[in-house]
């Protein structure tokens, strides 16, 4: 007998399992995955970690989630600044003099403002309303359609126009020559990859790979008194109202013998709507690797269907509003806690995962 059956084992599933060792609970972790981690798996190819699920960079305001991460891994000074390539056109990233400049000639942080400015009152643009207005506002047209209208609407797969503006609001736009692409105080990469930081949590849990929850969850709850479940919360109440949508990848790795340095930085974003990919990583960059050789992976975006993994949650309205029925039967599920992504139906970066699983661990140990 287990005190917790956990279903994940990615980030939520085992920051729970290590708090839940640590306070003398016996968990049992499966995941219908062939390893541990989740999303932020990486893998050893040719001595370079690579991120098996898209570029993973850990940034943090919280202090205290930044020196608890520090148990597991010492991470690297590695500061995330993308560039996009539009149609061949090299740009800075997140939107700042950089980005202005190359585009307008603009010199002085006024210059850019008024460009912005001018470009947003000839859009008629007064309360943003979705992602395209909220662009717009931001950062004018010119850039919208070359850094964001592709790019976005290839991710999503859908109109900027459908979708909610907050998204876009994950990206700094700053008025200063600083390509960092995250304002947080606190940034690396884990030294080593991110799946030894798992294994160190997961290290006193009984671990059951290849398992997937449905196929035998009658044996599987009667293990354990309480389950954690961090798969698909619609899956869970068999979409009993309706299926929730998801945004799905597929990723295209390469070991390339013959180049040690393909693109030059880690993250290379394709803002143009035609290239199929969103974005090009270069994963040795991540720990300033000097292999002889590297290794890439080109992300594609595509809508989920069953069978497919679920990335991205798309909280639009029609979304949030079955999310929002799923979350009323879940509260009455007293013995099963739902948390991560997918079974909160959130845009979740790590360390707000590392904060919601703090946050479930107090309120489960009453403390
Ligand atoms: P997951 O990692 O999805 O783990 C859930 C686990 O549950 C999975 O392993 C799954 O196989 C398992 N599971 C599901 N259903 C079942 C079932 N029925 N039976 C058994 N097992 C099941 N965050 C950042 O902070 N910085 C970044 O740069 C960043 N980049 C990202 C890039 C991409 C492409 C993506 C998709 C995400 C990115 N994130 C980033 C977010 C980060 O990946 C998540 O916040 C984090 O991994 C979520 O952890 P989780 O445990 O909630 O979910
Ligand atoms: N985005 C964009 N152009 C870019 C990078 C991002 O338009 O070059 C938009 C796009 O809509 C994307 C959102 O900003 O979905 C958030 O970007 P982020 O890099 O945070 O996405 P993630 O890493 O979570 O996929």
């Amino acid at each position: 007998m287990y005190d917790y059956l956990i279903v994940g084992a990615g980030l939520f599933g085992s920051v729970f399992a290590y708090e839940a060792n640590k306070r003398g609970k016996q968990c049992l972790v499966i995941d219908k995955r062939n390893h541990i981690g989740g999303n932020i798996y990486t893998e050893d190819i040719e001595g370079i970690n690579v991120h098996k699920y898209g570029a993973h960079i850990f940034h943090t305001n919280n202090k205290q989630i930044w020196d608890y991460v520090h148990q597991f891994a010492d991470f690297n000074r590695y500061t995330n600044s993308p560039v996009a390539n539009y149609k061949g056109e090299i740009y800075n990233l997140p939107f700042n003099m950089n980005t202005f400049h190359k585009l307008w000639g603009s010199v002085t942080p006024n210059e850019a403002k008024q460009k912005i400015a001018d470009q947003k009152k000839a859009a008629n643009i007064t309360t943003a309303r979705n992602l395209e207005e909220q662009a717009i506002s931001l950062v004018g047209t010119d850039i919208y359609e070359k850094l964001i209208k592709g790019y976005t609407e290839k991710q999503w797969g859908r109109s900027a126009k459908d979708l909610p503006a907050f998204i876009i609001k994950r990206l700094p736009v700053r008025f200063t020559y600083d390509n960092n692409y995250f304002n947080d105080r606190y940034q690396g990469i884990p030294i080593g990859g991110y799946t030894k930081l798992i294994e160190k949590m997961l290290a006193s849990s009984t671990v059951r790979l290849n398992t997937d929850y449905f196929e035998e969850k009658e044996a599987l709850d009667k293990l354990a008194n309480r389950v954690v479940y961090t798969g698909m919360i619609d899956q869970y109440f068999d979409y009993c109202h309706g299926t929730l949508e998801y945004r799905s990848l597929t990723f295209d790795t390469k070991v390339l013998e013959e180049t040690d340095n393909f693109q030059g930085n880690a993250v290379v974003n394709y803002t143009d709507r035609e290239t199929a990919y969103t974005r090009i990583i270069e994963h040795k960059h991540f720990e300033f690797g000097t292999q002889k050789k590297t290794v890439i992976t080109k992300e594609y975006p595509s809508e989920w269907k069953p069978g497919n993994e679920p990335y991205y949650p798309i909280n639009d309205t029609r979304n949030n509003e079955v999310y929002k029925k799923y979350q009323t039967l879940a509260n009455q599920e007293k013995h099963v806690i739902f948390g991560g992504r997918l079974a909160t139906y959130k845009y979740y970066d790590m360390h707000q995962v590392i904060g919601a699983a703090l946050t479930t661990v107090a309120k489960e140990f009453g403390e």
